[in-house]
């Protein structure tokens, strides 16, 4: 069984500091819902509020539809896995898992019968009395899993459980959680500051800046139609022009960058004289020769080839460069060191946002 997590109004303070910021969101039973964001940004902070291990300065967590205000962490629906697992070593497999049972009275062969059924879901079957010494990062992390979901928790709560681990193991991890989620169905809140892993598994996504919920969307639309400078700026790599606009007609938008005049939509509703910043994502643009409906012109500092895909960086304003990739099938040709190259995109895949702050300065 799942419910439903709710943020309402929730600010916490440390002192003079606020490190989340009247954050409000409705989380949906059985969802898969990531929190994003830079280190710092109060992602954990948030994530201890839902726990009950921190009671926020104002607003309310609600689980399942009831306010937890004065409910400690032993009595709300949630289960919680730390970055470091906090797995016992010398017990065997299926004694942490069962452990959380063991200490509710659980009896013997009740917690026998439940192990078998967790070791099935994480691919352990048969493997209980092995030391958790003996396993590997990997399997150490179902476990985790397992221990947490024991308790049947209505909502998981994971905090950044895969970055103990290598890259190829975490990117395996990715594809086994999302898989467990599913399974078990009940709700996964997961914090993590790496946005492959929130792209991958989660149904929606809060992006998270200085204790401000950004933005709330699924990886697609964080992807594809960002709302804020910072969000643009963060997840993926983006080329930013700025500049005044100086047009907005129906839904886009024209800004007076340093190349010129660039069009792109106006998602945000920006009227002329504004300050805003044009992004066009590397794939999204193009180098060709021709007339474009946008384009401008710079010249290639160097280009690189990585196998799959070319990403040719040219000049761009100030120390950022331009960035352009292009891909294999693309068929574009690709220009050398010192080229003038012509840069040119679809104004529908360019996004005219209020300037703002940026990620990764
Ligand atoms: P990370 O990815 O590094 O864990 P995070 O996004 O989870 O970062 P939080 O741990 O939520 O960030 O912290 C948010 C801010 O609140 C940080 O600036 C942190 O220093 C501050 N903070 C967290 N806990 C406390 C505390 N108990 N007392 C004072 N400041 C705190």
């Amino acid at each position: 069984m799942s419910a439903g997590v709710e943020l309402d109004h929730i600010t916490v303070r440390f002192g003079e500091f606020t490190a989340v910021d009247n954050a409000t969101l409705d989380i949906k039973g059985g969802e898969f819902f990531s929190f994003l964001g830079p280190s710092g940004c109060g992602k954990t902070t948030i994530l201890r509020t839902v726990s009950g291990f921190l009671e926020p300065s104002d607003g309310a967590v609600r689980i399942g539809g009831q306010d937890m205000r004065g409910i400690g962490p032993n009595k709300r629906p949630t289960a919680l896995i730390f970055q470091n697992l906090a797995l016992f070593p010398l017990m065997s497999v299926a004694e942490n898992i069962t452990y959380g049972l063991r200490v509710r009275g659980v009896g013997k062969a009740d917690r026998r019968k439940k192990a078998d059924e967790l070791l099935d879901l994480i691919a352990l079957r048969g493997q209980g009395d092995k030391l958790v010494s003996e396993l590997s990062g990997g399997q150490k992390q179902r476990v985790a899993i397992a221990r947490a979901l024991a308790v049947q928790p209505k909502v998981l709560l994971l905090d950044e459980p895969l970055s103990a681990l290598d890259l190829k193991l975490r990117q395996h991890m990715r594809n086994e959680l999302r898989a467990i989620q599913q399974l078990v169905g009940i709700t996964f809140i997961y914090i993590t500051h790496d946005q492959g892993e929130a792209l991958t598994m989660s149904d929606r996504i809060a992006v998270m800046s200085d204790g401000v919920i950004q933005q709330v969307a699924d990886g697609k639309a964080v992807y594809d139609s960002p709302t804020t400078s910072f969000v643009a700026s963060f997840v993926g790599e983006n080329n930013a022009f700025a500049g005044t606009v100086i047009r907005a007609d129906g839904d886009y938008a024209v800004v007076d960058t340093a190349f010129g005049p660039l069009r792109g939509r106006n998602s945000q509703g920006l009227k002329p004289g504004a300050r805003g910043i044009l992004f066009v994502r590397p794939e999204s643009a193009r180098l060709q020769q021709g007339a474009a409906d946008a384009t401008f012109k710079s010249k290639v500092k160097n280009v690189a080839f990585e196998g799959n895909m070319s990403h040719v960086f040219l000049e761009g304003i100030g120390k950022k460069d331009v960035t352009v990739t292009v891909g294999r099938r693309d068929g574009s040709e690709i220009p050398g060191q010192d080229d003038i190259a012509n840069i040119s995109y679809d104004p529908d895949l360019g996004l005219v946002l209020p300037e703002g702050k940026m990620a990764r300065e």
